[in-house]
């Protein structure tokens, strides 16, 4: 008889950690709260236009890339997934829209060209992007045949960025620079107090083709992982929120859900640490690192995204950082001073024919959404339609026409994340990488508690997909081993 594994989460992380296991012998069941699998790599289809509330950079899609192996060994990528790369990125500030570009030489002259007297600190930045773009990445831990001697062989500059920048922030680096526009547009390419090893690997990684979007979006990339754990003979509960793990003499043999108990030999949690610990297992299992991270380290903000199907393209860029022109809230009182647009006119499969699909994300805080929703749904509702009048009222001013080409609205507010996901304090990629998140390697299993183990974004800082199925596979490993 196959062992069983309980496998709590169908979303990158719960998605890749099945498929691994059921491509070893095991028989596994994924339990998901939401409607559908995918989780934070979630997307939504409203009157034949498909609104990605994910992608927007997907790391490791060359394909002599190990994580594009890993990409291709789940189904998330496939043969003839397009990638699309952008050529620059639009950023605003201090009223001025600069376009960032995405090649190492233009992305050095525009810089040279914004402040000369900076030439020997943009040399030694551009040179380390440059490092880390022509390095391989290793998803997860180094194991295998890309163990420690492939590390070094083919990841000598990804080792070197990381040792040099280990412990500084992006305020650390941007610093360097004596120019206030340099030090501005890049810390609104990357918040500065993240850890510097974030900042080289967005922009080393897009400026060699090494990260993109893929075509179809966080849609065909969680069917195509779907598709395959059921090939695989895997099943899924969708609407089955978990409220219990259960635990006999020390070992995890099951879970609660809608009721009813499901036994197993063992236990995979792929979805908020938080949850995990504190509700499905009662607080009864300590966490040193996790119960730190939980209490102290920066979170991501809780977002709202406002979304439009427009009937025509408006060559809205496909990723900018803006200013507001006029005042923008996204709750009362909470004034925002930049949100990020994103345009999918390039992906055909966005939208009716000649139209396009159009997001605006910004900070929302969490409380407010979550209390409105629960005191008042009618006035929940008023208030989501008025936050989406003053975002398209934002966007005619940007991009005259927009409010007559609009044919569908959404809004999803922060209130939307919880529903849909029950994460942490509405954090959609859980701890931020700042420095010294990053250096917490963040244990998947718990003392005392045998046949269990988490993955996911909350035990690698700084979330994100390629971490998400690296860790599901990871996790796959370890459960193996404690259910011996
Ligand atoms: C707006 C946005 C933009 C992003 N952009 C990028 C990007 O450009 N590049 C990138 O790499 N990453 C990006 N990310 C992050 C990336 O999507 C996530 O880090 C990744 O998908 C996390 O996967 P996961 O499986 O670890 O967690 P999750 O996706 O959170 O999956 C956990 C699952 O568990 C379920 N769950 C929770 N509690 C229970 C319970 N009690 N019972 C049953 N099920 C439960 C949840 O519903 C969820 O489906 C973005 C995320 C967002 C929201």
């Amino acid at each position: 008889m196959p062992k069983k594994i309980s496998i709590i989460g169908a979303g990158l992380a719960g998605l890749s950690a099945g498929i691994y296991l059921q491509r070893d012998g095991f028989e596994t069941e994924i339990f998901e709260l939401a409607p559908q699998p995918g989780g934070m790599c979630a997307s939504w289809k409203r009157s034949g236009y498909r609104f990605d509330g994910c992608i927007q950079w997907m790391v490791g899609t060359r394909k002599d890339e190990p994580i594009y192996s890993l990409y291709k060994e789940v189904g998330a990528l496939a043969d003839d997934t397009g990638i699309c790369h952008a050529g620059s990125i639009s950023v605003q500030t201090g009223g001025l829209i600069y376009e960032v570009p995405l090649a190492l030489d233009q992305f050095k002259s525009f810089l040279l060209g914004l402040s000369a007297c900076d030439a020997s600190a943009i040399e030694i930045f551009c040179r380390h992007i440059e490092m880390i773009g022509h390095s391989a990445l290793i998803p997860g831990r180094p194991c295998g045949a890309m163990g420690f001697p492939g590390l070094l062989r083919h990841s000598r500059g990804f080792i070197c960025i990381v040792q040099k920048y280990r412990g500084k922030t992006v305020y650390e680096v941007v610093n360097t620079f004596k120019s206030d526009i340099i030090r501005d547009i890049l810390t609104r390419l990357m918040p500065g107090d993240y850890s510097a090893i974030a900042l080289f690997l967005m922009l080393g990684t897009r400026m060699t083709g090494n990260a993109g979007y893929p075509l179809g979006g966080a849609a065909d990339v969680v069917r195509r992982m779907e598709e395959k754990y059921r090939a695989l003979g895997g099943r899924i509960n969708v609407n089955s929120r978990v409220s219990e793990i259960i635990v006999v003499g020390g070992r995890a043999m099951g879970i609660r859900s809608n009721g009813r108990v499901y036994q197993a030999d063992g236990v995979v949690a792929a979805c908020d640490a938080n949850y995990t610990l504190k509700k499905m297992l009662r607080g009864m299992y300590g966490h040193p690192q996790l119960d730190a991270l939980l209490a102290e380290a920066p979170l991501f903000n809780p977002l709202a995204i406002v979304s439009f199907g427009l009937d025509r393209k408006l060559g809205i860029p496909f990723f900018a950082i803006c200013e507001p022109t006029a005042g923008l809230e996204s709750a009362p009182g909470n004034r925002i001073c930049s949100y990020h647009l994103r345009s999918f006119d390039f992906d055909d499969s966005a939208a009716p024919k000649d139209g396009s699909s159009v997001m605006v994300m910004l900070d929302a805080p969490l409380e407010y959404w979550l209390r409105l929703k629960l005191d008042n749904p009618a006035a929940y509702k008023m208030r989501k339609e008025h936050l989406a009048d003053s975002v398209a009222a934002e966007l005619d001013a940007r991009y005259p026409g927009f409010k007559d080409a609009i044919a569908v609205v959404d809004i999803a507010t922060p209130a939307t994340f919880i529903r849909l996901t029950n994460v942490y304090k509405g954090s959609y990629e859980g701890f931020t990488p700042t420095p010294s998140a990053l250096k917490t390697n963040i244990r998947k299993t718990l003392p005392g508690l045998k046949a269990f183990c988490l993955c996911g974004q909350w035990t690698t800082a700084g979330g994100g997909l390629c971490t998400a199925i690296a860790d599901g596979k990871a996790a796959a490993g370890l459960i193996k081993k404690s259910i011996r």
